[in-house]
């Protein structure tokens, strides 16, 4: 059977037909949304909905959990309060805005979005869900998202809450990390939502989705004595929440060792900046060499390079996961004779530039701490 025939149904290899799929979702949306209505989380982005706000939070929201977003979103709408703002945001100052956040090109694809609104739509976001999708950084969830929220459009966000809820709710045997599954919740879902009652705010729903699997139906331990939709759920009725959803194991990182140089001559320290595209591309971070050194091989390296120190302390080791890669490093700090030479791109930056302006990763914050520590004068070995 080629894909083009293949129904919702024999994607999903869930034992409901297409039609009871439907009727069990569009049932289940009522008794979703009087629990959304009464228990659903207060966020800042919900009290005010406007679309460059829904489009803002879900871009921070993506990969980030909502606590470590709040914050952000609340400083960075204070220095971007609207669109145009962001269309001509400094992209250092944007970047610095987003500092621990991580996945950096979220934020290069936001304003390069905000330009094509200013543009193309008289820098208001689109309220249909195809001219949503053509600005950039825009992909199907976030235009499902702010098209439903922002707009009332009745089109599904489909993000890992929504498959997992989804695939629980219908015993849906399909691997949701193939697309033709994805595309197969996402039609159901889809045509469901055609059928919802006219006082279900499409929005709502979407959202009351994301409160149940980050609150109720959790990746491991759904906690489906408590769930407002259990008595439409077929995963618990069959005892069986935890076999779903089904998923094909992912690829093993690929693990990088590397020693952190924190270089400190007088009262600056040492950055270099990382090329313009790849990970954590345009960012500052102190010069690494591959593999992990001792203090000795420390020294002998800098010294190779011309570089005199007067003192070398051996810092902690630290790891960071990135989706396909595993930084695991080691630190050195290395105190330079003054006057000292550096290689080309070395930038000397002080405290004071390092907390305001130098956007660092916070895949590095065990010496970003070392670093700010020694000049502050609290480093403690
Ligand atoms: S009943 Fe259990 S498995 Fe079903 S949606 Fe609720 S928490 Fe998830």
């Amino acid at each position: 059977m080629s894909d083009k025939t293949l129904t919702a149904v024999d994607v999903l290899l869930s034992p409901l037909e297409q039609e009871e799929m439907i009727g069990r979702l569009t049932a289940m949306a009522s008794a979703l949304d009087e629990w959304y209505q009464k228990e659903g989380r207060q966020l800042p982005w919900r009290t005010d909905s406007t679309p460059y706000h829904v489009w803002l939070s879900e871009i921070m929201l993506q990969q980030t959990r909502v606590e470590a977003v709040i914050p952000y979103y609340h400083r960075f709408l204070e220095a971007v309060p609207d669109i145009a703002a962001l269309s001509e945001a400094d992209d250092m100052q944007l970047v610095k805005l987003w500092e621990g956040l991580g996945y950096y090109s979220r934020v290069r694809n936001l304003k390069k979005g905000a330009r094509q609104v200013m543009e193309q739509f008289g820098g208001q976001l689109p309220g249909n869900i195809r001219d949503l999708r053509s600005v950039c950084g825009i992909g199907e969830y976030t235009a499902g998202a702010i098209g439903s929220i922002a707009f009332g459009i009745r089109e599904p966000a489909v993000d890992g809450n929504l498959l997992r809820v989804t695939s629980r709710l219908l015993a849906a045997e399909g691997d949701i990390t193939r697309p033709q599954v994805k595309k197969a919740f996402h039609d159901i879902l889809y045509t469901a939502m055609s059928f919802f009652p006219s006082s279900l705010y499409p929005g709502d729903f979407n959202q009351a989705m994301m409160d149940l699997g980050s609150g109720v139906c959790t990746p491991s331990q759904p906690d489906c004595t408590n769930c407002p939709v259990r008595e439409y759920c077929l995963a618990c009725m069959r005892d069986q929440a935890e076999l779903f959803p089904v998923k094909s194991a992912k690829k093993a990182r690929r693990v990088e060792e590397k020693t952190v140089l924190v270089i400190i001559c007088e009262d600056h320290l040492l950055l270099r900046q990382r090329a313009a595209n790849g990970l954590l591309a345009g960012l500052w971070e102190f010069p690494s060499v591959d593999g992990k050194l001792t203090v000795q091989q420390t020294a002998r390296l800098l010294e190779s390079m011309g570089i005199e120190t007067t003192r070398l302390v051996s810092l902690s080791e630290s790891r960071h996961l990135f989706t396909h890669i595993e930084w695991q490093m080691t630190g050195v700090l290395a105190i330079c004779k003054k006057g000292c030479s550096f290689p080309d791109g070395w930038q000397p930056v002080t405290l004071a530039d390092l907390q305001e302006s130098y956007p660092v990763p916070s895949a590095l914050r065990v010496y970003r701490k070392a670093a700010v520590e020694w000049l502050s004068g609290f480093f403690c070995e």
